[in-house]
């Protein structure tokens, strides 16, 4: 299927890695003029050599804390000065603290807060109004399959994940006429350095190895294994593509059929 998306302005964030950087690969094979964001520029520079070295084009880098309004405002500045008006926002962050209730201080949900809900809400003031002005515009968030179906030691994804899903399924109502849709992806299982994580602290929590508790994870997904980044990056793909118009609002599982509710 033709996406179309030749000479489109993307800005991906939080994309030095994983689903992210996957997603950078994706625009950039489509033709798209790509931004990426990360706080350290020798990952940055990693992505980019390596994103090259497969298309002959290499995204634009920009290093930026997320959990920083400084840094957000100065990343939006220098893609509008090298590429003019984002036409794709793809909000992604790295994964919050893993923990349960008790384990977690006001200084965790705070950093929660600017994290997940905070670094999508003001990257998508600041792309609104030119979106508007075109009268076009794509903006998807990664969220998790937590939102539909929380993970036990995850509370602060659990949480801070559904205010963004609030987040664009409000928004979407409002900016719908100018021909922008807000949807969220949730991934579930997917082969990146967040699960390698997440499989270390489980492993030694259940005094087990990370290789036993990831084919765990795989025996848990009705098609017996993890996701690849890339299938991420290809419904993001369709998601930003004038094929995806209809769809808005919408909170989109990519999970291998992992939740278990029927929708
Ligand atoms: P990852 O750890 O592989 O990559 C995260 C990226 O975010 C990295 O490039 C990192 O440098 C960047 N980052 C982290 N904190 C940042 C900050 N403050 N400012 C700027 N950049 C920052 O993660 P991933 O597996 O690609 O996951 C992406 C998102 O999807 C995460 O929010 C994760 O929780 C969620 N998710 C992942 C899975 C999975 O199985 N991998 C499942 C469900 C949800």
């Amino acid at each position: 299927m033709e996406l179309n998306l030749l000479g489109k302005n993307v800005l991906i964030t939080a994309a030095s890695k994983g689903i992210g950087k996957a997603t950078a690969e994706r625009f950039i094979k489509e033709g798209c003029n790509v931004a990426i964001c990360s706080r350290n520029q020798e990952n940055l520079s990693k992505a980019a050599h390596e994103i090259k070295s497969l298309y002959n084009k290499e995204p634009l880098c920009i290093v930026c804390d997320i959990n920083k309004l400084e840094d957000i405002v100065n990343t939006f500045k220098v893609v509008n000065e090298t590429f003019g008006a984002i036409d794709i926002l793809v909000n992604n962050c790295g994964g919050p603290r893993a923990g349960y209730f008790e384990e977690l201080s006001d200084d965790d949900w705070d950093f929660a807060f600017k994290q997940i809900l905070m670094s999508a809400v003001r990257f998508i003031r600041l792309v609104l109004p030119a979106m508007k002005e075109r009268k076009w515009g794509r903006i998807i968030n990664i969220t998790s399959v937590s939102v539909k179906q929380p993970i036990d030691n995850l509370i602060l994804s659990n949480s801070m994940r559904n205010a963004v899903t609030a987040l664009a399924k409000t928004l979407s109502n409002q900016v719908g006429k100018y021909n922008i849709t807000i949807n969220n992806v949730a991934p579930g299982y997917t082969l990146t350095s967040r699960i390698y994580e997440l499989s270390e602290i489980k492993a030694k929590q259940l005094g087990t190895t990370q290789e036993a508790v990831l084919s765990s994870m795989a025996e848990e997904v009705p098609v017996k294994r993890l996701a690849s980044p890339h299938e991420v990056a290809a419904l993001i793909a369709f998601l930003a593509s004038d094929h995806a118009g209809y769809i808005t609002g919408s909170t989109i599982a990519i999970d291998g059929g992992v939740i278990k509710a029927t929708y």
